[in-house]
């Protein structure tokens, strides 16, 4: 590929998703440096020496003359000194337990520094700073470095920013500019690829380094407008390929509609309807449904899906719900089973947890066709499971049931109807980049008679408060949920945190004659289903926990939540964590203590609006890690941004929607290709 690069740094490449020389290029600069600011140490001397100049952050360039590793007296901290000198003075570095400096840094290292200025017993000196190693030796005026601003790229293991630096100024050159493939109107106003990729590398003297850095360039809307088009024209081929296939046909009829009338407990809500009756609307189409059920946590997504089912299983189908927990699924199967009164025995239950006889009689049922309404786990799509007419499967939050194993049920010769519910609202853009091609139906009512929830953010000094709260709703019959978060052991030390032992411990010291529930992760399922089971029962009055998505029941007597660490956690998670009281008939009370992150925490005392928060979350967070990033299947940009980059999406789909029409050129074609292969986006069907 290129010179210089052996096998340790083409697998540190591979594990950034970096393969081709194009995806190279594409990693940019994080900062850029202007050399214009890089101050000369000997003028460093001769600034005002006042309270202002401490730790003023400045940019110097040098060779390290002497270096020296030393313990300090009093800590016994490992200490790292290094003079640099840059011919105009010297400057003395100086960082605290960074060990393993002393096998990056060399005497005749040319280093660019930046960090805080302070006043030292020797004169000036800097604290820990930022350092990226140039080259070595020299004199520093005759650095190779001509231009104004200097990019700086990221380390990626052994693969320092200075060798992806001198990799990127040698590709640059060997690129050829690819045949225009943007439609005009993505296009019009931007520099050609090439040009986009010089630009951003090798910055002209005019630039602004702040616009750089925020991608705010029309180079940057370059790039980024290919990653989002190939993306967007993927999907729109996606859908039109959908709409080509023939779906089942559910039959309606007037007798259908009084049998599904009469499951019904209570009247639906406006938004309810609403939903419902787009899913008919797929059902009946003979196209084959692929819709994403959005709904704030309690919206009451559940009789949607039983409704959606219902219609497939009362005409002679089968429909399957998937959920993410074993805990999850009996829930489900238990609400199925009351909704359907007589018809109960049309339920089947399916888990990986089952015993062998019990697996087999299940799978029986569902292969015969016995079994109408299907409640399951991931088990449900193994490879012995055969469903006799399997029309509809509905994917409960939560769960990554991706475009992967859609193909594979299709491989199977099924193609049923999908309708995935989500109770973490997201916009459309990630919608579509998560679950592929779908349409959407947003439940934003929540069923009447719900209870105020009061949400209070508590010091953890303060945190008494929370057990007195606890206490009162335990005394009047109520029963409590307490959040832990999971604690990984190489955190602890770093900062205080309680684990779940030392919780436990503290509620039982609380509550010593209050029966209570344990789970995390590391239980084993059938002992993690008794004690849930305890809890929802109302044997167990508190349930403590670590295992977030365990909290998913729906148990109407708890009236208190209490999470412990609340910055540990995401704001939608949080969000969902709260829906979980304020279900029965009592006012309901949500409680977070953390003495940090007040700020991002303090969204959630404020609004109960679970799209406000989803989009704060987004924002927050990004993508990447409000999904949990690789695991969820999104698709791997370089440069676009699926949450800062929604107005240049919105474009692209709409140019997509035309191109996809009007038929690819082959050169569209093939880039298409390329372009989903290097993004890991699924394959056009
Ligand atoms: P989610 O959307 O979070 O999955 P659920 O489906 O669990 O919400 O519903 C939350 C609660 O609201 C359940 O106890 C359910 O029985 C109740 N519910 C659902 N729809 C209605 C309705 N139309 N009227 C009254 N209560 C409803
Ligand atoms: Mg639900």
């Amino acid at each position: 590929m290129l010179r210089g690069v052996g096998p340790a740094y083409e697998a540190a490449f591979g594990e950034n998703g970096i393969e081709t020389v194009r995806d190279l290029l594409l990693n940019l600069p994080y900062r850029y440096v202007d050399r214009g600011s890089v101050l000369k140490i000997g003028e460093l001397d001769r600034r005002p020496i006042h309270a202002d100049i401490e730790r003023e952050i400045v940019t110097v360039l040098g060779v390290i003359k002497d270096l020296r590793q030393t313990t300090t007296r009093v800590q016994r901290m490992a200490l790292m000194e290094a003079l640099i000198d840059d011919g105009t003075g010297s400057l003395r570095l100086i960082w605290f337990n960074q060990a393993y400096l002393a096998r990056v840094l060399k005497p005749g290292d040319r280093v660019l520094v930046f960090g805080p200025l302070s006043m030292g017993r020797h004169g000036l000196e800097m604290r820990g700073p930022a350092f990226e190693i140039m080259g070595r030796g020299g004199d520093v005026s005759e650095d190779l470095w001509v231009r104004r601003f200097l990019p700086l790229y990221r380390k990626m293991g052994p693969l320092t920013g200075r060798v992806r630096q001198r990799l990127v100024q040698e590709a640059l050159p060997r690129i050829h500019v690819p045949e225009e493939w943007l439609p005009m109107e993505l296009s019009r106003g931007l520099p050609d690829t090439l040009s986009a990729l010089r630009l951003l590398h090798q910055p002209t003297d005019e630039s602004d380094p702040g616009e750089l850095e925020s991608h705010a360039t029309p180079a940057h809307q370059r790039l980024a407008s290919e990653e989002l088009f190939a993306f967007a024209l993927g999907v729109t081929l996606r859908r039109a390929g959908r709409m080509k296939r023939r779906g089942m046909v559910v039959p309606t009829s007037p007798e259908l509609r009084e049998r599904l009338k009469a499951f019904l407990p209570f009247r639906l809500t406006g938004a309810q309807r609403t939903a419902f009756k787009e899913i008919v609307d797929d059902l009946t189409s003979g196209r084959v449904m692929h819709r994403l059920l959005q709904g704030d946590v309690g919206s009451g997504k559940t009789l949607v899906a039983f409704l959606a089912m219902a219609m497939v299983a009362e005409t002679g189908g089968q429909a399957a719900l998937l959920v993410p927990t074993e805990v999850l699924a009996r829930q489900h199967a238990a609400t199925f089973e009351r909704l359907l009164g007589e018809e109960a025995p049309r339920m089947q239950l399916l888990l990986g947890a089952m015993k062998a006889a019990e697996k087999r009689a299940a799978q029986e049922r569902i292969a015969s066709g016995e079994a109408r309404y299907i409640v399951g786990t991931h088990a449900l799509f193994q490879e012995s499971v055969a469903f006799s007419k399997l029309e509809l499967v509905v994917v409960d939050e939560q769960h990554r049931f991706g475009v992967k194993q859609r193909e594979a049920l299709k491989g199977k010769g099924l193609d049923p109807h999908w309708l995935v519910m989500s109770a973490t609202p997201i916009p459309r853009s990630l919608a579509l980049a998560i679950f592929g091609d779908l349409e959407q139906s947003v439940l934003d009512e929540l069923p009447p008679g719900r209870q105020p929830i009061t949400t209070r953010l508590m010091d953890p000094d303060g945190a008494e408060r929370a057990w007195d709260l606890v206490e009162r709703e335990l005394d009047t019959g109520h029963q409590a949920f307490v959040v832990s978060p999971a604690i990984d052991p190489t955190d602890e030390g770093k900062v205080q945190l309680r684990d779940i032992q030392a919780m436990e411990g503290l509620i039982r010291g609380r509550f010593p004659e209050t029966p209570i529930a344990v789970v995390h992760g590391r239980l084993k399922s059938e002992e993690l289903e008794t004690r849930m089971e305890a809890f929802v029962k109302g044997e167990a009055k508190i349930l403590l926990a670590t295992t977030v998505i365990e909290v998913g029941v729906d148990v109407p007597n708890a009236t208190v939540m209490v999470v412990d660490h609340a910055e540990r956690f995401g704001l939608s998670q949080l969000h969902q964590l709260r829906g979980r009281v304020g279900r029965g008939k009592a006012p309901s009370h949500f409680v977070m203590i953390s003495g940090s992150e007040t700020e991002r925490l303090q969204a959630l005392v404020e609004t109960h609006d679970g799209f406000r928060i989803a989009q704060r979350d987004l924002e927050l967070r990004g993508p990447g890690e409000f999904f949990g990033t690789r695991q969820s299947g999104l698709p791997q940009f370089q440069v676009a941004d699926l949450v800062r980059d929604r107005q240049l999406l919105a474009k692209c789909r709409e140019a997509a929607e035309k191109v996809a029409q009007r038929g690819l050129s082959e050169a569209q074609m093939a880039w298409l290709k390329q372009e989903q292969a290097r993004l890991k986006l699924a394959e056009i069907s």
